[in-house]
């Protein structure tokens, strides 16, 4: 089998103003809790996520008052929209009409060629692209007999199938996605997706689980892919709200340098030394530079002892000191503040470099 694909080099496919693939760049998603047709709720859903970081935001369509919602949704919301549809032809091709930059379907799970024709001549018009989205849950029933149970070579051999119907009719601005729950099977999955084509791929460990677990098992999957270099764009797919999902994505992406305009923290595991109440300072801290769209990294200590010099390589940050702090800078102490203004002060000096970054 040849070589992995890596992210830079699969093909470039537009997503509104996005491109997924082609570059280093792994673009976050989402996707709403919310009824699609309860435009209200969808829309404040997606302005949420919006405001956390999330870059693109599918919505799912069961039924048809869901499609017809689309191009409200679409009036009121910045970043791009992926429809979510499974087989209905028709409603692909409403979503396709009211707006969606994206539309998630099997084109084998479509039916008649001229139905599968209607949609994907619908999407060449409109120029959005297709993301095709096997589940090891949900493989065709001729791929299973076949293998049995679901594998990795099962799955690629369904986005095969699923690319080769599109590819027959001319289209090519495909996205793939290969999910499983086992992380085995979705990290194998997308090894051999990245071996067998270009397309650019959508990484997600499904039904993961809740916030804690769900993290963890995602993080994992996804971490090995990541260093990998596989993966264009990605859903952390929790049990909790969407806005966490989001929250995970960026800390993943921070941690393989892949967020290049992101605050990161680092803040020390606390022992006996501790001089100050560093749990919550962190969490306030983490909490704060949230916002920040900077690459600047901070550090907390709970104190002195090891001190600056144990986060050297922090932009800026604070050791506890005894009924104060050391607000220090690339490991030097630039001055002492008295503790009650002491994460105070940190935000300050975290704005002023901010500012300095957003000038460059
Ligand atoms: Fe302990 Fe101080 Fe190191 Fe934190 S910075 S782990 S309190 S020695």
């Amino acid at each position: 089998m040849s070589e992995i694909t890596h992210r830079k080099n699969t093909r470039p496919v537009k997503v509104g103003p996005l491109t997924i693939g082609g570059h280093d760049e792994v673009i976050m998603q989402s996707m709403t809790m919310s009824k699609t047709h309860d435009v209200e709720a969808t829309v404040a859903e997606i302005l949420r996520l919006e405001e956390a970081g999330c870059q693109i935001v599918r919505v799912a369509c069961p039924n048809m008052e869901d499609a017809e919602a689309i191009p409200e949704i679409k009036k009121r919301i910045n970043i791009p929209l992926v429809v979510d549809i499974h087989f209905d032809y028709k409603m692909a091709l409403k979503a396709i009409e009211g707006g969606a930059d994206k539309i998630r379907i099997n084109p084998g799970n479509i039916g008649r060629k001229e139905k599968v024709e209607a949609v994907v001549n619908a999407a060449k018009e409109k120029g959005i692209p297709i993301r095709i989205g096997v589940n090891a849950g949900s493989l065709e029933k001729r791929i299973l007999d076949k293998y049995g149970y679901p594998t990795a070579e099962g799955m690629v051999e369904s986005a095969l199938h699923h690319i080769k119907i599109l590819e027959d009719l001319d289209f090519y601005d495909i996205i793939v996605s290969m999910k499983a729950s086992d992380v085995h099977l979705a990290v194998e999955a997308y090894e051999q997706a990245a071996k067998a084509f270009d397309y650019p791929l959508h990484l997600g460990i499904t039904e993961s689980g809740t916030l804690f677990a769900g993290t963890v098992k995602s993080s994992a999957g996804l971490g090995v892919l990541l260093q990998k270099g596989i993966g264009n764009t990605m859903r952390i797919s929790l049990s909790a709200d969407p806005v966490e999902e989001i929250k995970v994505q960026k800390e993943l992406l921070k941690s393989f340098g892949l967020a290049t305009n992101a605050a990161t923290l680092v803040s020390c595991p606390t022992c006996g030394r501790i001089e100050i109440d560093l749990i919550s300072i962190a969490n306030e801290v983490e909490e704060y530079i949230q916002n920040i769209k900077a690459p600047i990294k901070v550090s907390v200590l709970g104190c002195a002892v090891n001190g600056p010099g144990e986060a050297k390589e922090a932009d800026i940050g604070i050791a506890g000191a005894r009924g104060e702090g050391l607000l220090f800078r690339k490991g030097k102490t630039i001055r002492k503040v008295p503790e009650e203004i002491m994460v105070e002060e940190l935000k300050k000096e975290i704005d002023i470099l901010a500012e300095e970054h957003y000038k460059k």
